[in-house]
């Protein structure tokens, strides 16, 4: 797959250095949106030490060519996650911040289209993030009610 993603990134254009194929590989392989700090942090385990600004440049680089999506959680980090046909949703957890993917494509294309044809207003594109509390989180809580 990532071979895959080497081959479509020469063709537009882009060249395969290091970091980029690293950062790539980083986001796929944890599957789950993480922030630029998070991702340095990565980087820099396999010994490659990018500055944030790289860093940045890069996402958005690889955003405007659909490789990678930006998450939002609405706390102010920004968030990325790699971008491969699976679009799907987050539930992410409040007491934690564990997050979790799912997917409903089926049902919200039809609500979509629903929304959209009311509203006489062609929606390309949307993000839908669930908040609350994971199942451990809510066995923590009801473990410290039951001590009370
Ligand atoms: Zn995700
Ligand atoms: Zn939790």
């Amino acid at each position: 797959m990532l071979q895959k993603i080497i081959k479509q990134l020469k063709e537009r254009g882009f060249r395969n250095t290091k970091a980029r194929i690293a950062l790539l590989n980083i986001l796929r392989k944890i599957r789950l949106p993480l922030t630029e700090p998070d991702i340095r942090a990565h980087l820099a385990k396999e010994g490659i030490r990018p500055n944030k600004t790289t860093i940045y440049r890069e996402l958005a680089k690889l955003g405007e060519h659909g490789f990678v999506r930006e998450v939002d959680f609405g706390d102010g980090k920004k968030r990325f996650e790699s971008e491969d046909g699976d679009h799907h949703h987050h539930l992410v957890c409040k007491g934690c911040e564990k997050v979790e993917d799912f997917s409903i494509e089926n049902e919200l294309t039809r609500l979509m289209q629903k929304i959209g044809g009311k509203n006489k207003f062609k929606i390309v594109d949307h993000s839908l993030e669930f908040f609350g509390f994971c199942r451990d989180c809510r066995k923590a809580e009801g473990a410290g009610k039951m001590a009370n």
